[in-house]
């Protein structure tokens, strides 16, 4: 960047030549399109007394301005500081400067967009909340738009889910279809008004409409449809209402019956729902909310922001046995009329699907699937090209935390397609795609020092998910003109991401490791580079020997990691129904630690809802090693755990098991005094991996029941035992090869404890430790890893011929 330091003083001289004028043509990068950069650009330009020009092409905005040089200057200063609020500069960059330019011309005019020879550069900005002028709008009865829910203009409303194409024109969106009345295209066409080039701006004359259908067929439109809605959602009925990406099934979060009957028709008995509610102080009445959790919930993106339940505030059945609720803002027009009914003020606002299928974000899919839950559905007329998901975060305060830490549980609809800056240390030398893991999968896209990670895709064993995993990884190559020829997958023979790389030539395919693609993902996005000890702990991923790992020590870097150290084997009853019955584990663990199932049962009192059968057979096939593959995996030794405790033995959604057994902590992050300790068992070979030995844990666990302990107490001990294992095999480590820079990454370290603990307990011992605050710890950010690896081994290896 060459010029954006700052002039002191105020412009000299009036408009017009002066002895020191001159020309500059200048360069923005970074999110410009959409967001009313352009008009910006002319308005400050106006303001400055410059002329020149504006347009948008494919590398983001140029604008060429003529006027005296502090003016110049000012102005190139301005480009980046005082962006529109949706716009994120990258780069300011004068490209070519004239001296006393030929006819220093008047005025300043917006051109026509034009194409760019070669790829595109530029960001496509994710969707965005509805801004409070164009709300004020939508509440004013004098106004043409009184409640008019697709109101937007260029500071708000639908971006990636309706964009088809770049650049960003009405052409290339799902608002193609409709043709501005003379109104609307009036502040279309006005630089100086805040719809100027709004793509997806509409009024009620011009615009999409709303329907409200039952399962008979349409009962309402426009107006009437909202208003039926809304009463609906008063009498107690679930209406599932299209939002910005997709479906939200609705329902009176303070009517208790509704919920339930919602949680029936899901086929949900405990996982948690989110609510939406008007604003910031009905967000506080339901639950404690900081200065940084309000920021969140009311930025652009919206996301579910995890806050801390006030007792009784709602109906426990919303998130049974949890000390959080998910809570979110509107993020449409749409919501906020929804919820301007008196009487209405807090909504369940949870997932569109059916049990199984992704988020309905068609109008056929959700008129044909949605009725199975939903008494009404509410749609309407503009398509959402793109499903995003809503994004969900959570805000961890700690008194050795500079800041507040926060952690993307999932990274979707306001997030998207924004790219992880990797920067230079992580620069790719060519295109890369990466196609994810299994479940919570999201692709990557990654080139130069940009990876573009997607919006959150989900389980590919559904036909559906994974069709539009093909969709999104298609999307995001044609968004940014590139052709990747390397693709990254996940090493499991049996994902279907990986089948799906079959189809590729083998030499553009690059296989990365699991837990590997989790390290180089923290890394990635904490710009490191060295040698790293990534300490990697989830449910599952394939390893390297061709059993699964799950509670690992790494250490390398980008290209290669070796295995140092991970946790002993537990043997998984029926593979993946343990995943399910949690008790199956629970039963391994303590089997393996007390030797005979009479002694497991007599020390665990969870184990005797086991059928006598049930426990012979187990323990046939623990001692014969039939159907019961052993995998290191610390997600299952928490899952065996809770089990133990009587706290989760049957499972209904992922991590049940660990998140109740967190939940008992009710978020006090205070370390165990007395915490349990892990053993270590002698390797096979000198140099082999170091085994962590869990039985003692278990055993100590045992005498904790003997004594009547509260099961807070024993999860406490538990939790700081992880922490301090990890302190100290990071200190055994450095002791042999001074490693000192660690990551955290995998789906275990969604646990805020182990997290916030394991980060501050680890700096206190003079480790430089990092977490992941971009992409998610779980699955949801292995793409980013799996393309820094890919990346790193084709500047090491030789290049795929041509
Ligand atoms: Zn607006
Ligand atoms: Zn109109
Ligand atoms: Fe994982």
């Amino acid at each position: 960047m060459q010029q954006t330091t700052t002039t002191s003083g105020t412009p000299s001289g009036g408009p017009g030549p002066s002895p020191s004028a001159e020309q500059w043509l200048i360069r923005v990068r970074g999110v410009v399109q959409g967001v009313g950069y352009r008009p910006f650009v002319h308005n400050l330009a106006k303001s400055m007394g410059l002329s020149g020009w504006v347009l948008n092409d494919t590398l983001g905005v140029q604008t060429e301005v003529r006027g005296p040089v502090p003016r110049l200057n000012a102005f190139a200063v301005a480009l980046r500081d005082d962006a529109p609020l949706l716009a994120r500069v990258d780069e300011v960059r004068v490209e070519a400067r004239t001296s006393d330019p030929a006819g220093a011309g008047e005025g300043f005019e917006i051109r026509r967009s034009t194409r760019t020879a070669g790829r595109s550069d530029t960001i496509v900005a994710p969707d965005s909340h509805v801004c409070p002028d164009c709300l004020r709008e939508v509440r004013d009865p004098a106004d043409r738009r009184h409640r008019y829910p697709f109101t937007n203009c260029t500071h708000c409303g639908p971006r990636y889910s309706i964009v088809k194409g770049l650049p960003y024109d009405r052409e290339q969106t799902t608002m193609a279809s409709f043709a501005m009345c003379d109104d609307c295209r009036r502040e279309y066409e006005d630089p100086g008004d805040r719809r100027y080039h709004a793509q997806p701006n509409a009024c009620p004359v011009c615009g999409p409409r709303l329907t409200l259908s039952g399962p008979g067929g349409p009962l309402a439109e426009a107006d009437d449809a909202l208003a039926a809605a809304t009463e609906a959602l008063a009498a107690g009925r679930i209406v599932a209402v299209k939002s910005v990406g997709g479906f939200h099934l609705a329902a009176n979060a303070r009517d208790a019956a509704a919920v339930a009957r919602l949680r029936s028709r899901k086929k949900r008995d405990s996982k948690p729902f989110a609510v939406m509610v008007d604003d910031l102080p009905s967000a506080a009445r339901l639950a404690d909310c900081g200065t940084a959790e309000a920021e969140l919930l009311e930025s652009p993106a919206r996301p579910i922001v995890l806050l801390r339940k006030l007792p009784g505030a709602l109906p426990e059945e919303i998130a049974p046995r949890n000390p959080n609720i998910g809570v979110m803002l509107p993020s449409a027009p749409l919501h906020h009329l929804l919820l301007d009914r008196p009487g209405l003020d807090v909504l369940v606002m949870t997932s569109g699907n059916v049990s199984g299928y992704p988020i309905a974000y068609r109008n056929e899919e959700a008129l044909e699937q949605l009725f199975q839950v939903a008494d009404l559905v509410l749609h309407h007329d503009r398509d959402i090209h793109v499903r995003v998901d809503d994004s969900v975060v959570r805000c961890s305060v700690h008194p050795e935390l500079d800041e507040p830490l926060v952690t993307f549980l999932r990274r979707s609809r306001g997030y998207a397609p924004y790219p992880v800056e990797v920067g230079e240390v992580g620069e790719l030398p060519e295109p890369v795609l990466a196609y994810g893991a299994e479940l919570k999968t999201t692709v990557a896209l990654g080139s130069g020092r940009k990876v573009y990670v997607s919006q959150h895709i989900g389980d590919l064993k559904n036909d559906e998910t994974f069709r539009s995993h093909r969709q999104t990884a298609d999307h995001l190559s044609q968004l940014y003109e590139l052709r990747p020829r390397r693709i990254a997958v996940d090493m499991h023979p049996s994902f279907r991401s990986h089948v799906l790389a079959g189809d590729e030539r083998p030499a553009d395919v690059v296989e990365v490791q699991h837990h590997h693609a989790h390290m180089a993902s923290c890394m990635a996005e904490n710009r490191l580079t060295g040698t790293t000890l990534g300490v990697v702990f989830d449910g599952a991923g394939y390893g390297l020997d061709g059993t699964i790992w799950g509670g690992e020590f790494l250490l390398g870097g980008y290209a290669e990691a070796d295995r140092v150290a991970h946790l002993r084997r537990i043997p998984l009853l029926g593979g993946d129904m343990a995943v399910h019955q949690p008790i199956r584990t629970g039963f391994a663990l303590a089997l393996e630690s007390l030797g005979l199932p009479g002694a497991a049962t007599a020390a665990f009192p969870a184990l005797r809802t086991l059928g006598d059968r049930e426990r012979h057979v187990y323990t046939t096939m623990v001692a014969r090693g039939l159907n019961a593959p052993r995998v290191s995996s610390m997600g299952r030794l928490f899952d065996g755990v809770a089990a133990l405790l009587g706290v989760c033995a049957r499972a209904e959604y992922e991590a049940q098991g660990p998140i109740e057994l967190e939940g008992l902590l009710g978020r006090d992050l205070a370390l165990a005094r007395r915490p349990y300790a892990f053993g270590h068992e002698a390797s096979a070979a000198d140099d082999g991996p170091r085994v962590i030995d869990f039985r003692p844990v278990v055993r100590a666990i045992a005498a904790d029941l003997a004594a009547d302990t509260p099961l807070a107490t024993i999860s406490r001990r538990f939790h700081t035992a992880v922490v301090r294992l990890v302190v100290d095999r990071c200190e055994e480590q450095r002791a042999h090869g001074g490693v000192r820079q660690v990551v955290l990454s995998g789906g275990v370290f969604l646990n805020e404890f182990l997290l916030v603990n394991c980060l501050t307990e680890l700096r206190r011992a003079g480790f430089a430790a990092h977490a992941h605050r971009l992409v998610p710890t779980n699955d949801g950010g292995i793409a980013l890893g799996q393309v820094m690896v890919a990346g790193a081994r084709s500047r090491t290896r030789p290049q795929p011929p041509a």
